[in-house]
C-alpha cells in the first residue's frame, strides 16, 4: 500500500456509525479518585459545550470503582458509559475472583472489555475463554468489545501475522456467536507493539487492518453486519495523534489506556473526536446508534 493511502480515505470520509471513545483505566483508580474524575470530566466536558450525542463515550474503572460511578452517574444524569475490563465465562458457581456478567448488568455495565493482551498475557485466556466471555455478555445484554490483532500476547508480530491472527479471531467469534447477537459486539484492533509504549503503529497498518476486518465481517456474516459493527483502534492513543487515526476511513473509535488516567486529556480527545464528526457528520447516514 502507498504512504499516503490511508491519508486519501481519510479525506473521503463521513461518519456513518456513531464513535465510540473508551477510556480503560486498567488497574489505576479507586472509588473515590473514580468519583472525581467523573465529576471533573463531566463538568469540563459540559462547560466546553461537548454534543453528547454525537459521541459515546465510555469508561472502564476497576470493579471495585463501579458501584460508586453508576451511583454518580445515575444521580447526575452524566451521558457516559461505563463497563468492566473483563468479564466471568461462567454464569455463577465456584469461580474465585471472578464476576459475572449478571452482576455487571445489575450495575447499569454498557460494555465489558474481553480478550485483551494483557488478560491473555497474564492470565492465559485462550480463544475457547475468550468466545465464553463474549457469549455471557451477549446473553446479559451487555456489549463486548473484542480484543483483537496481537499473535502472542508479548510479541511484536508482523502486520501480516497480525491480520492473519486477527482474522482467524474475529472469523472464530463469528462462527461461535452465531445465534448470540454478534452483529452487536465492537472490535478493537490493539497491537501490542503500541500499548502503553507512546508511539501508534503505522496509520496505513491501521488502515490495512481494520479494512481487513471489514472484509472479513461482510464475507463471512452479513454487509449488514459489516456496517454496523463499529472497530476501533488501541495502541498508545493520546489527543495528539487520536484526530489522524480517526479519520482513517474504518476506524469508528479510540480505546484509550494510559492517556485516560487523566481527565483533562480525555476530554481534549473527546472534543477533537466531537469536532472531527460535528465535520463530518452526516446524519441520515448514520446506522449505529446507541
Ligand atoms: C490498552 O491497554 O487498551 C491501551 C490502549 O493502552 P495504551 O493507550 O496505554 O497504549
Amino acid at each position: 500500500m502507498k504512504d499516503n493511502t490511508a491519508k486519501e480515505n481519510a479525506v473521503k470520509k463521513a461518519y456513518i456509525r456513531k464513535p465510540l471513545i473508551v477510556g480503560n483505566w486498567k488497574m489505576n483508580k479507586d472509588h473515590l479518585e473514580s468519583l472525581n474524575y467523573m465529576q471533573k470530566l463531566f463538568w469540563n466536558l459540559q462547560d466546553k459545550r461537548f454534543d453528547f450525542s454525537k459521541i459515546d463515550l465510555c469508561i472502564l474503572p476497576p470493579f471495585t470503582s463501579i458501584r460508586s460511578v453508576q451511583l454518580l452517574v445515575d444521580s447526575d444524569n452524566i451521558p457516559i458509559f461505563y463497563g468492566a475490563q473483563d468479564v466471568s465465562d461462567s454464569l455463577d458457581g465456584p469461580y474465585t475472583g471472578d464476576i459475572s456478567a449478571q452482576f455487571l448488568k445489575k450495575l447499569g455495565v454498557t460494555f465489558s472489555l474481553v480478550g485483551h493482551s494483557e488478560r491473555r498475557r497474564y492470565h492465559d485466556e485462550t480463544v475457547k475463554t475468550i468466545i465464553g466471555k463474549l457469549k455471557m455478555s451477549l446473553q446479559l445484554g451487555i456489549t463486548p468489545i473484542l480484543c483483537v490483532g496481537s499473535v502472542n500476547a508479548d510479541d511484536d508480530s508482523s502486520i501480516d501475522q497480525q491480520i492473519d491472527y486477527a482474522l482467524m479471531q474475529v472469523s472464530k467469534a463469528l462462527t461461535f456467536l452465531q445465534g448470540f447477537g454478534f452483529e452487536n459486539i465492537v472490535i478493537a484492533y490493539e497491537p501490542v507493539s503500541a500499548i502503553g509504549r507512546g508511539t501508534t503503529v503505522d496509520p496505513n497498518d491501521i488502515d490495512i487492518m481494520t479494512a481487513s476486518i471489514r472484509n472479513c465481517i461482510e464475507y463471512q456474516a452479513s454487509k449488514k453486519a459489516a456496517q454496523n459493527i463499529r472497530i476501533l483502534y488501541g495502541g498508545s492513543v493520546d489527543s495528539k495523534n487520536a484526530a489522524s487515526i480517526l479519520e482513517l476511513e474504518n476506524v469508528d473509535g479510540l480505546l484509550v489506556g494510559g492517556a485516560s488516567l487523566d481527565w483533562e486529556e480525555f476530554s481534549r480527545i473527546a472534543l477533537i473526536s466531537e469536532k472531527l464528526v460535528s465535520e463530518k457528520f452526516i446524519p441520515e447516514k448514520l446506522i449505529s446508534e446507541k
